[in-house]
């Protein structure tokens, strides 16, 4: 997974910074980066920065897009309005997928609340990501769209969700098992009229479960055959 950079160009609300701030600490990224912002750092920046002081008080500041992203293998510009001539467009899922797979630190960069990027801005970079969202109302909140950028990051590296179990996964040679089992008691009790579809019914039923557990098959497998010896 690439070192991933977040940029906000020109942010103007202390609120939004900490949030971002937050946003960013939630899916495990730290390096915050904002350009030219619109007012000195505050004291305020922390009110919405829960948890995240630390990635606030690490934040760089720098006088250009260029020199936030200078040492970036890719920027990904973020913007909710299409625009006649961009760079290629994602959205974010593809963008996110895409800065998974460089193997260097990649930039996804934000304008600001009020008038967004610039056009030179959009063309620092290489690509232009939307979030894809209602028409008519496609702009989000600048640290909400920091939060989706990074949740979709997060996702793209496929997260392990805390408490998943990870069972042994049953092989064909066990469903073919459990198939041998299921023909044999429906053969024996007359329940399997000859040339009837039964097998391939049952054939279709279980591929429809993907993930089968070896214990799952297991227990069916048991139960036919402790109704068989009856
Ligand atoms: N008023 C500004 C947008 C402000 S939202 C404008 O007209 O452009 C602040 C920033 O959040 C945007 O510059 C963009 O970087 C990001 N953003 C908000 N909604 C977005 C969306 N739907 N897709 C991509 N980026 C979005």
């Amino acid at each position: 997974m690439a070192d991933i950079r977040i940029v906000l160009c020109r942010p103007s609300h202390p609120g939004n910074i900490g949030a971002a701030a937050r946003a960013m600490k939630t899916m495990g990224f730290s390096d915050l980066r904002l350009v030219a912002p619109q007012r000195p750092p505050a004291p305020q920046d922390e009110w919405m920065a829960t948890h995240a002081a630390d990635v606030l008080a690490a934040a760089r500041t720098h006088a250009t897009l260029a020199e936030a992203i200078a040492d970036c293998a890719a920027a990904f510009a973020l913007s909710a309005r299409p625009r006649e001539w961009s760079p290629q467009v994602l959205d974010v899922r593809a963008a996110a997928t895409r800065a998974a797979s460089v193997a260097a630190p990649v930039a996804f960069v934000f304008g600001s609340e009020s008038a967004g990027l610039t056009n030179d801005e959009l063309f620092a970079c290489q690509f232009l990501v939307h979030i894809p969202a209602a028409p008519g109302a496609s702009s989000l909140n600048l640290a909400q769209a920091v939060q989706v950028v990074c949740y979709e990051l997060h996702m793209a590296q496929g997260p392990s969700v805390p408490g998943m179990r990870t069972e042994k996964l049953a092989t064909v040679e066990d469903i073919e098992g459990l198939y041998g089992h299921l023909e044999e008691a429906a053969t024996s009790t007359g329940f399997m009229a000859p040339g009837s579809r039964l097998r391939e019914r049952w054939r279709r039923l279980f591929s429809r479960v993907p993930g089968l557990e070896r214990e799952e098959v297991n227990i069916l497998r048991g139960l036919l055959k402790s109704l068989l010896k009856k």
